[in-house]
């Protein structure tokens, strides 16, 4: 069976006892996280059920430009009050830097990209939550009311360290 055809038979279960009344779009603990897409970090590394957070998740845990539209939808719209932004160890994006992912996968793909792509890739894990920070900082229409943290993901331990500004 395919991954897919997997998550189609997961999910004819999960709706036999699904009850709308019993969920709600707004994050039960007024959270939303930013992370990495990596597989390492979960909602069980966080301690959070399906419901506790939007989980906002990109390549790196970067702040982009949709990313910045998504925590405004959060918090104005969804009513969240804090922000956590998880960057990890050992991502992909320190391992190679941005030419060398443009020519592999352009190698791979056997012609240039059709548009633009930024893939963000960065060296320092620690200096790239505090550029996210920043980035967050920077815009107008985030303001002090809203609790904004970042925080290392170490893959080898488990354990979140805090990345002060
Ligand atoms: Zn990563």
């Amino acid at each position: 069976m395919g991954a897919i055809e997997k998550v189609l038979a997961a999910n004819a279960q999960f709706a036999l006892d699904y009850d709308p009344g019993l969920v709600s779009p707004r994050p039960r603990l007024g959270l939303a996280v930013l992370t990495c897409m990596d597989t390492r970090l979960s909602r069980k590394a966080l301690g959070l059920g399906p419901q506790d957070a939007h989980i906002i998740r990109n390549a790196g845990g970067i702040v982009t430009e949709d990313v910045l539209r998504s925590l405004l939808i959060s918090h104005y719209l969804l009513e969240t009050s804090e922000v956590m932004v998880i960057n990890h160890t050992d991502c992909g994006l320190m391992k190679a830097s941005e030419e060398s992912l443009h020519a592999r996968i352009e190698r791979q793909a056997g012609l240039p990209p059709s548009s633009p792509v930024h893939f963000y890739a960065f060296r320092d894990v620690e200096a790239n939550v505090r550029e996210q920070l920043a980035k967050l900082d920077a815009h107008s229409w985030i303001h002090s009311g809203l609790k904004i943290r970042g925080f290392v993901f170490d893959v080898r331990t488990g354990h979140l360290r805090e990345v002060l500004r």
